[in-house]
């Protein structure tokens, strides 16, 4: 192996930690949310998107009429927890 491509491996492996190390962060805010119990956004509370694993949205999320709580304005939180 060549010093070019080693040096590439290696720059391929950091940005490998660094994307792991920003999703495992996402994941521990995401679980502080859901501890809370409530949105870090406008206070409503919080579901399970069950479309997809671990996907997590306030009760405002979506359009009126389509979410599960329609008091209040619209909101966009949402997270993933796994
Ligand atoms: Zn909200």
């Amino acid at each position: 192996m060549t010093a070019a491509q080693l040096a590439k491996r290696r720059a391929k492996k950091a940005a490998w930690i660094v994307s792991a190390a920003r999703i495992a962060q996402a994941h521990r805010e995401t679980m502080a949310v859901l501890e809370s119990g409530h949105c870090p956004f406008c206070g409503a509370g919080l579901h399970a998107n069950l479309a997809l694993t671990g996907w997590y949205q306030c009760d405002r999320f979506g359009a009126p009429g389509f979410r599960k709580d329609n008091t209040g304005a619209e909101c966009s939180w949402q997270g993933f927890a796994r």
